[in-house]
């Protein structure tokens, strides 16, 4: 690529590489980002509809959840990879929330366009949607309602909400009690830490018989068939090591000359083995759970003694054993004492999906939890599996944020309608920008009308009206097409799903507005993301990732759909 210096020409860039510049990026870049937002816009709310994705290797997904959607599909053109990166941030932030604040980003993007044309310059469009966005964050805590993190009936609707549309949907009532049972039994000081829930899917069963296990499920079976199968009051020891003679590099210069020197050796290494037994069994320890391997001697011992052994127990199954029964692991198996032992009032080996797994039950305070979800086929479960994700995450902000919104496009609704007050004062051509985002917003409860199969502007008309009469909880029953207050109706979100959305949403949609040169050091890989014919309508449900197998290439698939 040259550029004229002079008469001299000045090459600046190899010859492979790409450059767009000036309106021309802006339009390819926002184009790309309002597909990437319309590829998962027919899944939001109770009523959105799922998607099967299928990827090189055949594999199938068949689900509801925006981020899972566009991780799965593969997009590698570099502005729409910016939204998919607001799905990922509201995935990890809250767990919620993530098809919103995509769409809300497209939308931002789709409103700039016409804005962009209108000549305002896009430094002040970004400092319009900034100062926006500031201003609706603190509208949006200026009307969130305080919960209690005992507050379980409340704690089960929010849960529940994270539910609905999802595979999980028919079992919400089950699984949100499940879900918040497991979120207050890790609470740590108002602190939930995800990893401390464990979930164990089962194929078999319904979505109902689903569980929840105060304790840890080790997915092991007992080392040897003369153990116990089950041992109540169990005291636990933990080897963080093996209970095996140390292979030394002395082993293998033994140089054995007579028999009676080899059975000699043999009694040593079965001496130690039995010292290791004696020390855990000395401590009264019925249950041993062994980070390495147990030899066959120590087996023998232990079976002898009555007491349940598992090896090569996993790292992170250990470290939730001593978090759930107190037990303190002991690396060198004779050194254990019994203040080193954890307590269970079952430890067990059962039958689980046609697997035999070890349950450590009824614990004093379990802060480690397993839910074992049920569902008839691999891929239901894998989507409930989802869906209690979105639901415990949203849990787990709520105990920790302890601040709610009604759901339903009510928040939606209202910044919006406060926004076009505020963007008076704002004046200039800021004032736009900050209207253009009013706007943008609204594009939450337009999508759950859409998906009902409502009409979006009648349900928009009733909205904003209610809203005007000072009913911040108005929201939009999706079942019915009413109206209704969404709080009494037991529709509620987390404060932060709706916070976070509109950050990341407007971070990305600033940051794309901005670029005004692309330059690529290869082929773009959304090279067919066309700019001419990027019009308002957005690729239909054909070029979509729902289209057949095979049809979901990444960003030049949906392009041409444009
Ligand atoms: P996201 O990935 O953004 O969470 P969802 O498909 O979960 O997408 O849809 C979330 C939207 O659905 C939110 O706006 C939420 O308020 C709304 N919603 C959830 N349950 C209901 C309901 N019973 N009635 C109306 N809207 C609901
Ligand atoms: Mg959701």
């Amino acid at each position: 690529m040259a550029q004229q210096m002079g008469n001299q020409p000045l090459i600046v860039l190899s010859d492979d590489s790409q450059r767009t510049s000036g309106e021309d990026a802006q339009s390819m870049n926002i184009s790309a980002g309002k597909a990437v937002a319309e590829s998962v816009r027919t899944t939001l709310g109770p009523k959105g509809m799922d998607k099967m994705l299928v990827d090189s290797q055949g594999s199938v997904v068949v689900t509801n959840d925006g981020v899972t959607i566009l991780k799965e599909m593969d997009i590698e053109h570099p502005a729409a990879n910016m939204i998919v990166e607001v799905a990922e941030t509201q995935e990890n932030e809250v767990g919620d929330g993530t098809t919103s604040a995509v769409i809300v980003a497209g939308e931002l993007l789709d409103e700039a366009e016409d804005l962009l044309e209108q000549d305002i310059h896009a430094t002040t469009l970004a400092q319009g949607y900034r100062e926006a966005a500031e201003e609706a964050k603190s509208i949006l805590s200026e009307i969130a309602i305080d919960i209690d993190a005992d507050d379980t009936e409340h704690l089960e609707e929010i849960a529940a909400t994270a539910m609905t549309g999802k595979g999980a949907e028919n079992a919400k009532d089950a699984l949100s009690g499940l879900v918040v049972q497991a979120a207050q039994a890790v609470a740590d000081d108002g602190v939930v830490d995800t990893d401390n829930i464990k979930v164990e899917k089962v194929t078999g069963g319904s979505i109902d018989n689903s569980e929840l296990i105060e304790g840890v499920i080790v997915d092991k079976e007992r080392v040897n068939e003369n153990m116990p199968f089950a041992v109540e009051d169990a005291k636990i020891a933990l080897i963080d090591g093996a209970l095996e003679v140390q292979e030394t590099e002395i082993d293998t210069e033994v140089n054995v000359t007579d028999p009676d020197q080899l059975q000699e050796f043999l009694d040593q290494e079965e001496e130690q083995l039995k010292e290791m037994v004696d020390a855990i069994a000395a401590t009264g320890a019925n249950v041993v759970f062994v980070d390495g391997g147990i030899d066959d001697m120590a087996q023998h011992y232990l079976a002898q003694e009555g007491i349940l052994a598992v090896r090569r127990v996993k790292d992170s199954d250990l470290s939730r054993l001593a978090r759930s029964t107190g037990a303190i692991p002991v690396s060198n198996a004779t050194e254990i004492e019994s203040e080193d032992l954890g307590e269970a009032g079952s430890v067990a080996q059962k039958d689980i999906g046609g697997d035999e797994r070890i349950f450590v039950e009824d614990v004093a305070d379990a802060k480690s939890v397993t839910l074992i979800l049920r569902g008839g086929t691999e891929h239901v479960v894998d989507e409930v599996e989802r869906a209690i994700d979105d639901s415990l995450g949203v849990v787990r902000v709520t105990l920790e944020d302890g601040q709610v919104l009604p759901g339903g496009g009510a928040p939606e609704t209202e910044l919006a309608l406060e926004l076009r007050d505020y963007a008076d004062s704002v004046g200039g051509r800021e004032q736009l920008a900050v209207e253009a985002f009013a706007n943008a917003l609204e594009v939450g409860p337009r999508t759950l009308a859409e998906n009902a199969g409502l009409d979006p502007i009648d349900s928009l008309v009733d909205l904003r009206a209610q809203h005007a009469d000072g009913d911040t909880s108005a929201g939009l029953d999706a079942y019915t097409g009413e109206v209704i207050d969404m709080e009494e109706e037991g529709v509620v979100e987390p404060l932060r799903v709706k916070t976070q959305a509109i950050e990341s949403a407007t971070e990305a949609a600033v940051m794309i507005l901005r670029i005004d040169d692309v330059i690529a050091a290869g082929d773009l890989a959304g090279g067919q993301v066309d700019s001419d014919d990027g019009g308002d309508e957005g690729p239909g449900g054909a070029g979509g990732p729902g289209g057949a197998p095979g049809g979901m290439g990444g960003m030049g698939g949906m392009g041409g759909a444009m």
